[in-house]
Order: structure tokens, then C-alpha cells, then sequence
């Protein structure tokens, strides 16, 4: 993903392709830090408060200084000024920017954070997969929902830099010839994709696991439950199972960038469409006029 607009915390717009951080900001040499992704449409940022609350809980969890949130909200302002002015028209996420927030612990020893927002296009993939779905493989992430209470070092629910796991089960599908993966925990509980919440629908209701399961909140899951409930759906936070998937009348990945994706096909079997489409519930809670 090419970075097009770059703004520090605390400070203004900065050259993308310029050097900014130290070789031994903990960040880098650690992945330890915290971070936001946030899409912006037509200059709007979508769900930036449940972004930057969820910023400070992580920030929390990994014992950081409590992002000063004004300032984030400054930060990201500058990086979605500073997109503006035509540029992205021609780099396929169209009206579109990710807007990515950085949080790292800075350089050892002098206490010192370092923040940054940056703006890109959208990747072509991930339009892709909001047209046409996912196939899925489940794998099983070798914690079980209970360790979230018991074990708070594991930072389970914490949106931290440290996605290395994350990134390797995805190229683990892909060796399987599947775009994504829902982790699951011994036993059979459904957990998270590794960049993503699962929504699972049956009838005119809405299931998602808890993030008492030591997983991350999602906004967009957040955003669409929103949508859903104000439409007269039943919404539900509980535990799922993978039989609940399988059962299902659609099962889809939730992201703030990707918004929603159909689960086609899990672990190789064609899951039932059945006809539901979730797209306008959301775009509802988003304010977007429906595109039908
Ligand atoms: N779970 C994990 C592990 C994630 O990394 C993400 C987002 O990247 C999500 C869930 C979905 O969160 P959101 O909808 O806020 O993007």
C-alpha cells in the first residue's frame, strides 16, 4: 500500500517518502505499539471516536501513556486535508483513504511516544473482495477464550503492531488457495479473521463473538449491529461455535477498510447464499445513501 500523505502527532504534514523513524524506535525493533485503521470517504472518517477509543484501550493494555485524543483527532484532520485535492482520484480507492493511526513506544529509554497518521488508497484486493466475498479457512489460534481474563500479558484484544502472526495465517490460506482465515479456539469457539470480526446471520438476526473471548471490538461489526438494530433486527454478542457458521444464512468478515465480505466458501464447501445482504444495513448506520 503506498503511503501518499504522512502527518505527525503533534506537528504537521511530513514528506511519505522521506525517513522518519530511528532504527531503534520499539516499534520497529519490537512491534510494540498500537495502531487504528480508519477509512475516510468523501472526507469523512468513519467511526473515528470508537477508533480512538479503542486506540486508548489498547494503549492501556500495553501500560503506554494515554493518547492525548485531541491531539490524534488534529493528527488525522491534517493526513485527510492533506489527501484532498484530486490526487486519489487515480489510485483505484477512488473517494476513498485509509487512514492509518501509529502509536509505537518510541525510542528506549527516553519515554517519548511516536505518532503518526498516514493516507492511502484502497487496496484494489479489498474492493474486490466487497463485490464478490471470500473463501475461508479456519485455523485455529491455540488459546481459548477464557486466557483473555487470565492472562493479560498475551494482550489478546489489543490492536497492537504485532501482526506477524496474523500476516502469516493469511499467506497460510493462500497456500490453501483461500483470501482469509477465522481463527477459532480449542473446543471450537469462533474468535476473529486475523484482520477482521466474523458476523454470522440467521433469519433477521445478527450473532458476533464477544470480545470477552480475547478478541478485538470491531467498529464495523459495531457500526453494523447499530444499523441492523435500528432496521428492527435482533443483534447478539455471544459465543459461536463452527457449527454455527455452517448453519448459518451467510457469515461474512467485518473490517473497517473492507467493510463487509461474504463468506463464499469455508474451509473448501460452498456456504448457502441465501439471499441477505447486509451492505445497505451498514451503510445506514454510515449515513451513505444506499447504492441498491
Ligand atoms: N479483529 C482484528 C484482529 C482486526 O485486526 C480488525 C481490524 O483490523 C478487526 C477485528 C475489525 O475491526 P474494525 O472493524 O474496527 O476494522
Amino acid at each position: 500500500m503506498t503511503v501518499h500523505v504522512l502527518a505527525l502527532l503533534g506537528g504537521g504534514l511530513a514528506d511519505p517518502e522521506a525517513p522518519l523513524l530511528r532504527v531503534d524506535d520499539l516499534g520497529v525493533t519490537r512491534g510494540d505499539g498500537v495502531f487504528e485503521t480508519v477509512l475516510v470517504v468523501d472526507g469523512a472518517p468513519c467511526e473515528l471516536e470508537p477508533h480512538l477509543a479503542r486506540l486508548a484501550r489498547s494503549a492501556a493494555m500495553l501500560d503506554l501513556p494515554a493518547p492525548d485524543l485531541a491531539a490524534w483527532r488534529a493528527c488525522a484532520a491534517t493526513a485527510i486535508d492533506g489527501w484532498g485535492g484530486g490526487r486519489e482520484a487515480t489510485q483505484g480507492g477512488g473517494r476513498e483513504m485509509v487512514l492509518k493511526l501509529v502509536l509505537t513506544r518510541g525510542i528506549e529509554g527516553t519515554g517519548r511516544v511516536t505518532g503518526f497518521a498516514t493516507g492511502s488508497p484502497v487496496p484494489d484486493v479489498l474492493l474486490a473482495q466487497r463485490r464478490d466475498g471470500i473463501s475461508v479457512v479456519m485455523l485455529t489460534r491455540g488459546v481459548t477464550p477464557e486466557l483473555a481474563g487470565q492472562a493479560p500479558w498475551l494482550l489478546l484484544g489489543a490492536k497492537t503492531l504485532s501482526y506477524a502472526t496474523n500476516m502469516a495465517a493469511l499467506r497460510h490460506a493462500a497456500t490453501r488457495d483461500a483470501d482469509d482465515v477465522v481463527f477459532t479456539a480449542p473446543g471450537g469457539a469462533v474468535l476473529e479473521g486475523p484482520t477482521s470480526s466474523v458476523v454470522v446471520a440467521q433469519g433477521s438476526t445478527l450473532r458476533t463473538p464477544p470480545p470477552e473471548s480475547g478478541i478485538l471490538p470491531g467498529t464495523t461489526q459495531g457500526a453494523l449491529f447499530r444499523g441492523a438494530a435500528a432496521a428492527g433486527w435482533e443483534t447478539r454478542v455471544e459465543p459461536l461455535t463452527v457449527d454455527d457458521l455452517r448453519a448459518a444464512d451467510g457469515v461474512w468478515l467485518a473490517s473497517s477498510v473492507r467493510l463487509l465480505a461474504r463468506v463464499h466458501t469455508l474451509d473448501g464447501e460452498t456456504l448457502p447464499g441465501r439471499g441477505l445482504d447486509l451492505d445497505g444495513l451498514l451503510a445506514d448506520a454510515y449515513g451513505w445513501a444506499r447504492t441498491g
